[in-house]
């Protein structure tokens, strides 16, 4: 595991002023380029932070060579074309006399020419190779961001500086909690008469045990709020708040005695049910009998 760089990880969120691509610098060897890479973030994670692992194919310095590119003992000799500039010009006549300066063609900019290559990378200072990263996890962060690592992606050739790794996080989905912005949302199943007579339990939240209170009466879509119980803000203070919303469960397993217990209470409160033998069940044997 390879660590470190992650220190600008908040340039991540694109159109904070970093490119794709890299690019040739002014001068010296050029840029390794930028690479891609998906990271597995489990839902606390997200949450709370912590670090996740990103593996990716990238391009590493050639320890054959340490990067010159060069068999051992030999050294790269400076360009004739281009005396070492990298640069030739070409003279192109038409109205006027352009002068157009191009990449040297012989040495392919690089302004050195490698009489006796490297057997290991074939002169070009650096082998391909898979490379696992610890990649530090802000709390706070959602499915979706992508984390830039800073020099972490591939290295240019015959000695040039890193890439940057990016690394784009899936959060992977919990069971009790969905997230909603900053808001953690949960829902809380409970029975009719859980709904109709109230009851207290104990719900379990990323923080821990949290005391919840249905009071008597409580109808499906009713919603409690626990304050600072939610997601960290990135890069910020606060936290959203955990929701807890109520759905109440109508039973559909109901054994004949509860059934006749139920229709007891609807007769007590004047409603009108469905008569005991009124199943379709009930009305295809009674068919068939
Ligand atoms: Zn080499
Ligand atoms: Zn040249």
């Amino acid at each position: 595991m390879f660590g470190g760089g992650i220190n600008d990880i908040f340039e991540a969120f694109f159109g904070g002023g970093s490119s794709f691509g890299g690019g040739q610098r002014a001068s010296g060897p050029a840029r390794g380029p930028d690479l891609e890479s998906t990271a597995q973030v489990a839902f606390e994670t997200a949450v709370f932070g912590g670090t996740t692992s990103a593996t990716v194919t990238t391009y590493v310095v050639c320890e054959k060579c340490e990067a010159s590119g060069c068999q051992k003992g030999s050294h790269a000799s400076t360009c004739g074309e281009c005396r070492g500039s990298g640069q030739v010009r070409r003279t192109r006549q038409s109205f006027i006399n352009m002068v157009t300066v191009v990449a040297c063609p012989t040495c392919n900019g690089q302004g050195r020419r490698i009489e006796h290559p490297c057997e290991v990378c074939a002169g070009d200072g650096r082998r391909k190779d898979q490379r696992t990263f610890e990649v530090g996890i802000p709390a706070g962060v959602d499915d979706g961001t992508t984390l830039r690592l800073s020099g972490l992606g591939a290295v240019g050739l015959r000695g040039g500086p890193s890439g940057d790794l990016y690394v784009h996080l899936q959060v992977v989905p919990h069971d009790e909690f969905l997230r909603d912005g900053l808001d953690l949302v949960h829902p809380l199943h409970i029975s009719f008469a859980q709904a109709a007579l109230g009851m207290n339990l104990d719900i379990a939240t990323l923080d821990g045990e949290e005391k919840v209170e249905i009071g008597a009466g409580t109808q499906t879509g009713k919603v409690m709020r626990f304050r600072g119980k939610g997601v960290p803000r990135v890069q910020g203070r606060g936290r959203g708040d955990l929701r807890v919303h109520v759905i109440v469960e109508t039973p559909e397993d109901l054994t004949p005695e509860q059934a006749d217990l139920l229709r007891k209470f609807a007769e007590l409160r004047g409603e009108i049910v469905a008569p005991a033998d009124a199943g379709l069940l009930s009305r295809i044997k009674s068919a068939f009998r």
